[in-house]
């Protein structure tokens, strides 16, 4: 979640909380403004260039709108569309779900066909088994491997979710929907789109590091800091103009460690288990936040030997997958456009298919 937009506005905050606690910091130039927004359980930045304080503040106020709404309908575990829909499935019953909401479901569903499975929001009940339908994060021991088993063997998938009209049902009763590994960057998507419908041309809506950045900064592309998987600092970036989604998942985000191994958040649907042998994936893309959002996950989980099928799978050519080895994997085109920020630069290893 610590991936950093290197704006020069977040830069001279970073410098001066590093170096002084509080004091005055120089302000950024007039046209670049820094609104921040609570909201998906993390702190949001928006970065606007090219506009007035007055609309970059009203901006900001419409967006906080479509991150509530989109809280209180995707939650996983707080009362939610989410939440009605898995206690119906549990009863073998149909919900009625508004036209409007049906297209995360069915964008979720494309995501689970392209990615053979590995990225699967149908997997709900592992994720709340391991203890993650929690503010809190659990503190172990893993789960009882019996019940993971047991819950595997009943194949729970969102490929098993059925919509007719407005009814969505599944025959599965295992399946239980959580969209976590897609809904920040559906909700990113979604407040690019107000920005834009309010003339915004220029701006960053970033969840952690997840961002979409569109337009420019000024005279030169944004620059995007990713986050090293294993230090508090910068490991690579990259520029961005135009319209383009970056984003990252990591084991580092939600994980407990119990007897010295680590308990992370996204989770092997074919096992049950976390996914091993990938530390993060970070996604480069035009196409959408969501997509970005999802395919992470779908790679995460694909690992330092599967990955690039599931690239091709999913017609992704900008990917970086650091491994438990610290290796640094890159297809040629994010060879072409990344930055290592790290001394002495990391292990890297260039894709001969991508
Ligand atoms: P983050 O948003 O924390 O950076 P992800 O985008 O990878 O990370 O999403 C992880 C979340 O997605 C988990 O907390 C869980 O809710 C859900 N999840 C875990 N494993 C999978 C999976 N294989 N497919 C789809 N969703 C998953
Ligand atoms: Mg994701």
């Amino acid at each position: 979640m610590l991936a950093r937009t290197l704006t020069a506005a977040t830069i001279s905050l970073l410098v001066c909380a590093a170096v002084l606690v509080t004091s005055s910091c120089s302000r950024p130039r007039e046209s670049e403004f820094h609104e921040q927004i609570l909201a998906l359980g993390t702190l949001i930045d928006i970065n606007f260039y090219g506009i007035s304080a007055e609309k970059a503040h009203a901006a900001t106020g419409e967006v906080r709108a479509v991150l509530e709404d989109i809280n209180n309908t995707w939650h996983a575990w707080q009362p939610s569309l989410v939440t009605r829909i898995n206690a119906h499935i549990r009863a073998g019953q149909a919900s009625e779900v508004p036209a409007p909401r049906l297209e995360l479901i069915r964008k979720s569903i494309t995501m689970t066909k392209l990615s053979n499975g590995l990225f699967d929001p149908g997997i709900g009940a592992l994720s709340e088994l391991w203890g993650f339908h929690s503010d809190t994060l659990p503190s172990g021991p893993p789960p009882d491997r019996k019940k993971i088993m047991a819950l595997v063997a009943k194949k729970p998938s969102i490929l098993r979710l059925h919509i007719e009209g407005s009814k969505v049902w599944s025959d599965n009763p295992a399946t239980q929907l959580d969209f976590g590994a897609i809904a920040k960057g559906y909700a990113i998507d979604q407040s690019i789109a107000r920005l834009r419908a309010l003339g915004v041309k220029n701006a960053i809506v970033n969840a952690g590091g997840d961002l979409r950045a569109i337009g420019r900064h000024g005279d030169r592309p944004w620059r995007i800091g990713i986050r090293d998987p294993r230090g508090a600092g910068v490991l690579a970036s990259v520029n961005a103009e135009g319209d383009q989604s970056i984003f990252t998942s990591g084991d580092y985000e939600r994980f407990y460690d119990y007897h010295n191994k680590r308990y992370h958040h996204i989770i092997d649907p074919r096992t049950g288990y976390p996914a091993r042998g990938t530390r993060s994936v970070t996604v480069v893309t035009e196409k959408s936040a969501a997509t970005a959002d999802a395919a992470a996950t779908a790679l995460f989980v694909a690992g330092p030997r599967d990955w690039q099928n599931i690239a091709r799978a999913l017609n992704l050519d900008r990917i970086m997958l650091v491994d438990s080895d610290n290796t640094v994997h890159l297809t040629k085109k994010m060879a072409s456009i990344v930055h290592f920020e790290l001394e002495p630069p990391p292990k890297i290893t260039i894709s001969d298919q991508l």
